[in-house]
C-alpha cells in the first residue's frame, strides 16, 4: 500500500532512501534544513571521497561488511540508471584500490576469497607515480569510486523528475516523547504530516532525537581532504596506514582524511594542511611544490564499529531511523535504503535487520 513517507535530511542516506520508496510506489517528502546536493555547516555526503568500498574491509563486522558489499556490487548499475535518466555525471569510474602495508594480508586474502572480490598480491612498484617500493602490496583492480557532488546532484534532479517534494531550508525540532507520531514541528512553527518519518540527519541525528532515543550513539567526526591537480595523476586509489589519494579522471586528485573529535566544527586547519600534504608527498612525491587546489572537510555521522542503526523505533510508531554511516555512508546507502524500506513495507528483510536495531 502506498504511504506518505517524510524522510529528515538530504544527504546521501536520505536521498538514496527516497530514489528506493519511489521505486516502491511511495510518496516521498526530504525535509532538509540546507539545500539539497550543496554543502553548507560540514553535511557530510558532499564532502566525501567517493571510494564506494571500505578501507581495509577485513577490519570490519559481517553486518558492516553486508552492507559496504551490497553497495560495492550495485553501484555500477545505479550511476547507470542516473546517468542514463537525467542526463547528469555521477563520477562513477572503476579505477582500482592499491593498498600498501602495513595490513595484514593472511587475513585480507582469506576475506577478499570469503567476499569473491578479485585481488593480486603485488610490488607496490609496478605501479606509475608512487614512490613505495613495497613488496606486499596488494591490488583490488574493480574497486570503484564516485563523486560525491556529482552523485547527489544527479539524485537530487532524479528525485525531482519522480515528483519528490524537496522541502529545503526547512529543519526540523527536536522530538520530544510520544507514543505515536503524526505530524513533526518545524523550528519556525509549522507542522509537516505524514505516515511514516524516517530519520537520515547524520551526525545530528543525536541532536534530533536525544530525548526519544538516548541509547543513539552517534557523534561528528571531522574529516579534512585536500584537493591537488599534478601534472601527471595516479591511475588508481592508493591507501597507506590510515590515508589514501583519489584520482579523479579529469585530472584532479584528492589526498585525505583526517578523523577528529571536534564536535560540530567543520572547519578546516592549517595543522592537518601541513600534515596531509606531507603523507601525499610521501607517496607522490610530484606533489612538492605543486598548489593544493582546495581544502575541505565533512562531519562524518561517526559510531561505535562503523555499525548504523537502521530500525522501527521501539516504541514511538511511524518513526524509523537509518543513520550513523559514519566512514561508509556513500558505499553502506542503497544496501541500507533497501533495509529501511523493507521495514517500512512490512516485508521480510533482505539481509538479517538485527545488528542495526535501535
Ligand atoms: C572526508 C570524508 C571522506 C569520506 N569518504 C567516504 C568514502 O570514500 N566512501 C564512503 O562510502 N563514505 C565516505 N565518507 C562518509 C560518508 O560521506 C558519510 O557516511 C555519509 O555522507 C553520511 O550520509 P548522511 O546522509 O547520513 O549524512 P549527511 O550527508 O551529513 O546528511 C545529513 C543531512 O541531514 C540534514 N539535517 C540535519 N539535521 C536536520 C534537521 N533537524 N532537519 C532537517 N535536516 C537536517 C543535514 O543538513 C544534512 O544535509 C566520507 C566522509 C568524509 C567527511
Amino acid at each position: 500500500m502506498s504511504k506518505h513517507v517524510v524522510i529528515v535530511g538530504g544527504g546521501i542516506v536520505g536521498c538514496m532512501t527516497a530514489m528506493e520508496l519511489v521505486d516502491r510506489g511511495h510518496r516521498v517528502t526530504i525535509v532538509e534544513r540546507n539545500q539539497i546536493a550543496s554543502q553548507t555547516s560540514g553535511e557530510s555526503s558532499w564532502a566525501g571521497g567517493g571510494i564506494v568500498f571500505p578501507l581495509l574491509p577485513w577490519m570490519y563486522s559481517e553486518p558492516v561488511n553486508a552492507l559496504t558489499q551490497f553497495g560495492a556490487e550495485k553501484y555500477r548499475q545505479i550511476c547507470e540508471r542516473l546517468e542514463c535518466e537525467t542526463n547528469l555525471p555521477t563520477g562513477f569510474h572503476q579505477s582500482g584500490f592499491l593498498i600498501l602495508p602495513n595490513f595484514d594480508s593472511q587475513l585480507a586474502l582469506s576475506w577478499c576469497e570469503q567476499y569473491q572480490v578479485e585481488v593480486e598480491s603485488v610490488k607496490a612498484s609496478q605501479f606509475e607515480g608512487i614512490s613505495s617500493q613495497d613488496e606486499n602490496a596488494l591490488w583490488l583492480p574493480k574497486v570503484c569510486q564516485i563523486r560525491p557532488p556529482y552523485l547527489m546532484q544527479a539524485l537530487r534532479l532524479w528525485l525531482e523528475q519522480h515528483q519528490v517534494t524537496l522541502l529545503e531550508n526547512t529543519e526540523l525540532s527536536p522530538l520530544q516523547e510520544l507514543g505515536e507520531l503524526k505530524e513533526w514541528k518545524t523550528l519556525d512553527g509549522r507542522t509537516i504530516s505524514a505516515d511514516q518519518f524516517i530519520v537520515t540527519s547524520g551526525a545530528w541525528s543525536f541532536q534530533l532525537l536525544k530525548d526519544v532515543a538516548s541509547q543513539l550513539s552517534i557523534k561528528p567526526m571531522r574529516g579534512q581532504i585536500l584537493l591537488y591537480q599534478p601534472k601527471n595523476n595516479l591511475n588508481q586509489i592508493v591507501y597507506k596506514d590510515g590515508f589514501y589519494m583519489i584520482p579523479r579522471p579529469d585530472g584532479y586528485l584528492l589526498a585525505g582524511s583526517t578523523l577528529e573529535d571536534v564536535g560540530f566544527d567543520s572547519s578546516t586547519t592549517e595543522q592537518v594542511r601541513v600534515e596531509l600534504a606531507a603523507k601525499a608527498e610521501a607517496i607522490m612525491p610530484a606533489l612538492k611544490g605543486m598548489p593544493i587546489i582546495k581544502h575541505w572537510s565533512g562531519l562524518r555521522p561517526g559510531t561505535p564499529e562503523n555499525l548504523p542503526t537502521i530500525s522501527a523505533h521501539p516504541t514511538i510508531k511511524n518513526l524509523y531511523l537509518n543513520t550513523g554511516h559514519f566512514r561508509y555512508g556513500l558505499t553502506m546507502a542503497p544496501a541500507s535504503a533497501k533495509l529501511i524500506s523493507d521495514l517500512i513495507d512490512g516485508n521480510k528483510p533482505f539481509i538479517d535487520a538485527d545488528p542495526y536495531k535501535l
